[in-house]
């Protein structure tokens, strides 16, 4: 068993680009894909094709999977369980922090280190200086394959609860689906009139949401602070604000329920007696357990 080896499970877009790194990287990587033809390009550029998952497995002490979702990764692991025990499994797939954590306790009970992992990048960016990979489990196992981990993204480990990388990978991705939903809503509206352009209105777009994006860490200090607020604004302008946003929504024939929504939260928190607009007054109404 070569140190220097990586076996990677699943050959779908964001597989073939880890593939492709640790390749690059002069890994001997041995590979695996239900549809085999999806290794024939790795297998031209050096990679080692396994016929069975268990093959793979055996071929390296660390297997990166990464699949559709955790009940693939289930079905396609269960079989190869004894082959895994005493060796490292890198879990890449997308999925929930319980289901991160389920899974590391099924490796545990066959003798697998086990750490799950979120990749922040798009199959294009792997191993470029924009891509990170959050990973969580035991420590040791991350720092017994940081070098080889690090050649995918920078590798930035949360913590021993294998739950919180998925934890962050979807709060991250969150952030980004409804970043891209707030683009949507503006271009639907700029369009509406007869002299808009998607591409020129995203022209003023970008560098207004990249200048916004500025605030965050001041708002971040503030949820984490039990002291009074930096940033406040009065809820009635903001309330102001959002109930135009909605009205010219709807002048301009576009869906306004998400800030229709958002004025019925704001009249809420004006009736029970809040003023300010803040960043904890904001978290007290998301967190649905508090
Ligand atoms: P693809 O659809 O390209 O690949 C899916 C992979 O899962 C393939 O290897 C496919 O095998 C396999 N698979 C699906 N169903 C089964 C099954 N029933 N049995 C066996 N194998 C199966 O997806 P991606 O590679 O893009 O995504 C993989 C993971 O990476 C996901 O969790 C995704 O969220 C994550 N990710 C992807 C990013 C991206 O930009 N693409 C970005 C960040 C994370 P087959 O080839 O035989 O169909």
């Amino acid at each position: 068993m070569n140190n220097a080896a990586v076996s990677v499970i699943g050959l779908g877009e964001m597989g073939r680009a880890l593939a492709d790194a640790l390749i690059t990287a002069g890994y001997c990587t041995t590979v695996w894909n239900r549809s085999a033809a999806k290794a024939d390009d790795l297998a031209a550029r050096g990679a080692v094709r396994a016929t069975t998952v268990e093959e793979a497995v055996l071929a390296s002490p660390l297997s990166i999977v990464c699949l559709l979702d955790y009940d693939v990764v289930d079905a396609i692991l269960r079989p190869a369980a004894g082959a895994l025990h005493g060796r490292t499994l890198v879990n890449l797939t997308n999925g929930t922090p319980d289901q991160a954590r389920q899974t590391e306790a099924w490796a545990e009970d066959h003798g697998t280190a086990y750490l799950d992992g979120g990749i922040m990048a798009i199959p294009s960016t792997v191993a470029t200086s924009q891509a990170f990979v959050l990973y969580s489990g035991q420590r040791a196992h991350f720092e017994a394959h940081k070098e080889t981990l690090e050649v995918l993204g920078s590798a930035k480990y949360l913590g021993a609860d294998a739950g919180i990388a998925a934890l962050y990978d979807l709060a991250l991705l969150s952030a980004m689906n409804v970043m891209f939903d707030g683009f949507f809503h503006s271009v639907a509206m700029a369009t509406s009139h007869k002299e808009g352009n998607a591409v020129g209105f995203t022209e003023l777009l970008v560098p207004w949401l990249t200048s916004m994006a500025q605030v965050m860490p001041a708002f971040a200090a503030d949820v984490d602070s039990d002291a009074e607020p930096v940033l406040a604004q009065g809820l009635d302008v903001v309330l102001a604000s959002v109930r135009n946003m909605a009205q010219a929504s709807r002048d301009a024939g576009v869906r306004a329920e998400y800030f229709e929504q958002s004025a019925a939260t704001l009249e809420k928190l004006l009736a029970e007696g809040l003023t300010a607009y803040t960043a904890p007054v904001v978290m007290r109404h998301l967190r649905t357990s508090s």
